[in-house]
């Protein structure tokens, strides 16, 4: 509890849970179309309605002085939002924050890799689906795959701790380059994810559950060439990882579906609206866009608000694949 102002200095929720992690959505737009992800012809939010960045970094503060040690950056594709790198070297020197992370589709790392990094960004995510051109294009629906492999060696050569690859598993669609990608970041010593699709959205010529595979099955695949000993590593969230002995590089698994992370969940989301989300899987929220707006510079205000959605979060969520549409809400405006 914080003397001053009664507020606590760590966010716990009515399951005991302590949330230390922050997923923010900068943006809805994006520069791929991924067809697990959005529709061909997508309709983004008007900008009014939109965080600004300055929103975005009170928000940042409010979360670190309520106990917050990581943030990931997400959206859409984060690095399309204009003066993006503002934010990031404001969230940087925020007292308090351990992580400041992002999750990218690549496209503008080439342009962005150092700015980046020199804005306090140690660790990024780059997704990567594919590695033969026209299949990366027809799964991004416009991605350029040559693009991409720049941005990932200018992240190399600006020198990020770690960098993870985010693939996510289809089957017919690029379950026999399984091996190759994970061979691509054993030859870089990075890391890589595979990601069991989630039922985020209704998409018209995608069927989820025909290109469902599941992380168990991505695995045994990997075991096929490599031994996989599993990490103790705890996330709080839905990723299990492993590790290929003599290689530096680690293999996660993020399945969804699975309800065992949930009791241990660390984390919230907050959308590109300013809807502090408290599940990816349900639809509890509290809008945070209201108080900034309505009471601009009060930080009580906002980190009370903060503080009391915690009794909404929910035990769990509840995906099912067969049964849609589950949550109208695409990836893209959740923040990935
Ligand atoms: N544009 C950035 C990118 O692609 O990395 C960040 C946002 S994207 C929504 C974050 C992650 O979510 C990506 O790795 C993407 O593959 C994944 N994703 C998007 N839609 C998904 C879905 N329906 N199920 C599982 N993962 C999904
Ligand atoms: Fe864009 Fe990322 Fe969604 Fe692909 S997954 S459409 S890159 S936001």
């Amino acid at each position: 509890m914080s003397a001053d102002s009664g507020l606590p200095d760590k966010l716990v929720d009515r399951f005991g849970r302590h949330v230390t992690y922050v997923r923010m959505s900068v943006t809805d737009r994006c520069d791929f179309r991924c067809v697990y992800c959005m529709s061909e012809d997508m309709t983004f939010l008007p900008r009014a309605q939109v965080l600004t960045l300055e929103e975005m970094a009170t928000l940042g503060r409010a979360f670190t002085e309520l106990g917050v040690r990581k943030l990931r950056i997400t959206g859409g594709e984060p690095l399309v939002r204009k003066n993006v790198i503002w934010l990031f070297r404001q969230l940087g020197r925020l007292p308090g924050l351990q992580e400041l992370t992002l999750t990218t589709n690549g496209s503008q790392l080439e342009r962005l890799a150092r700015p980046l990094r020199e804005a306090g960004v140690r660790r990024i995510n780059i997704s990567l689906d594919s590695l033969h051109p026209q299949r990366f294009r027809r799964i991004t629906r416009v991605g350029d795959l040559d693009k991409v492999l720049r941005g990932i060696e200018a992240a190399r050569t600006a020198g990020f701790q770690r960098i993870k690859l985010n693939t996510v598993a289809m089957r017919n669609r690029n379950d026999d380059e399984i091996l190759d990608l994970v061979q691509f970041v054993l030859d870089r010593d990075m890391d890589i994810s595979f990601i069991e699709e989630m039922p985020l959205g209704v998409i018209d010529d995608h069927d989820r559950s025909e290109v469902y595979m599941s992380s168990d099955e991505v695995a045994d695949l990997i075991r096929t060439r490599h031994p996989l000993v599993a990490t103790t590593e705890q996330t709080g969230g839905p990723s299990r990882y492993y590790r290929i002995p003599g290689t530096g590089s680690r293999i996660g698994f993020i399945s969804p579906h699975s309800h065992n992370f949930c009791e241990s969940c660390n984390r919230v989301r907050v959308t590109t609206e300013g809807r502090l989300l408290l599940c990816l899987g349900q639809e509890h929220s509290m809008n945070l866009k209201q108080v900034l707006r309505n009471h601009p510079g009060d930080m009580e205000r906002l980190k009370q608000a903060i503080v009391s959605a915690m009794d909404i979060k929910p035990r769990g969520h509840d995906f099912n694949l067969e049964a849609k549409p589950v949550i109208f809400r695409h990836m893209s405006v959740t923040g990935g």
